[in-house]
């Protein structure tokens, strides 16, 4: 078997799963992680497999739950992508939850600070950390060539909202996270990236879909529209195929210019 293997995080529903669909079109294997949907993983694994077979594609895939947020969980992930595919070329760090309770940021609980940032940051720091050492093998042996991690942030990364600061600082990490997992493994040959999305159409967005909605109207987004989980596959797919052969611990704004000051 020589297709390349992804392991994308959260891909049962959402951006994780547009991620999916666009690398099971390039004919990549797929381990499909969720936390407790397994029927909307599933679905995720139905579309692929269509998807891969309209791009003239035979692909595998493993639909797998695990807690991002446990160390176990992340070990049992590991264990079952080496077992089914013994080879990784691209880890995607999706999963991540909202501010629980979306509270002022002079009301915000430790409790719900520790369960966001045990899933939005050290889930995907010790995730990529595993995974790394993994790719440092696989490229030894001459089994995987230029693999890459990459982190799906957010423009919570470097825009305030003070009712989601667990969110927002999470994000801002991830950033900082890739440029030192870049710069560590740049001469190794493995490349990392973070994926900064704007307003993206979701589950997580759906109970702010009227606001946003106005927002976009008003002229939030230069581009004036929603963003789509298509939109960051698209944004993944040209990083599966190596059309960033030079960049690393590099941020891609997928937000419709919202990272944009005007005047
Ligand atoms: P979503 O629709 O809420 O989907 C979340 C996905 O993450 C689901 O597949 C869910 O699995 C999984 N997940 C949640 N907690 C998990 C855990 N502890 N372990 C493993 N998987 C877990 O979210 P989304 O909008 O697609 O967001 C995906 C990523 O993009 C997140 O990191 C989010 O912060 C980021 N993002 C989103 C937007 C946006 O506008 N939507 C913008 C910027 C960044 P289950 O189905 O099993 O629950």
């Amino acid at each position: 078997m020589d297709r390349p293997t992804t392991l994308i995080t959260g891909a049962s529903r959402g951006i994780g799963r547009g991620i999916s669909l666009s690398l099971a079109a390039l004919g990549h294997d797929l381990v499909i992680n969720y936390a407790g949907n397994q029927e909307a993983a599933e679905q995720t694994a139905r579309d692929c497999h269509r998807a891969a077979t309209e791009a003239g594609h035979d692909i595998q895939t493993l639909t797998f739950q695990a807690n991002i947020g446990s160390p176990q969980d992340r070990d049992r992930l590991l264990e079952a992508t080496q077992d089914r595919f013994g080879r990784i070329d691209m880890l995607i760090n999706n999963a991540g939850i909202t501010s629980i309770g979306r509270q002022d940021i002079l009301e915000a609980k430790e409790e719900n600070f520790d369960q966001l940032m045990a899933v939005n940051l050290k889930g995907p720091f010790f995730l990529s950390q595993q995974i790394a050492k993994w790719m440092l093998k696989l490229i030894e042996s001459g089994t995987v060539n230029n693999p890459k991690i990459i982190s799906i942030s957010s423009i919570s990364a470097h825009t305030v909202s003070v009712n989601r600061a667990d969110y927002c600082m999470a994000k801002a990490a991830l950033g900082m996270m890739t440029k030192l997992y870049g710069v560590r493994l740049a001469a190794a040959g493995i490349r990392v990236y973070e994926i900064c999305p704007g307003i993206i159409a979701s589950d997580m967005t759906a109970p702010v879909k009227a606001k946003y909605d106005k927002l976009i109207a008003e002229g939030l987004t230069p581009m004036p529209r929603w963003g789509e989980p298509s939109d960051i596959g698209k944004a993944v797919a040209a990083i599966a195929q190596d059309l960033l052969p030079y960049s690393t611990g590099e941020v891609i704004n997928v937000d419709g210019g919202f990272h944009l000051r005007s005047l």
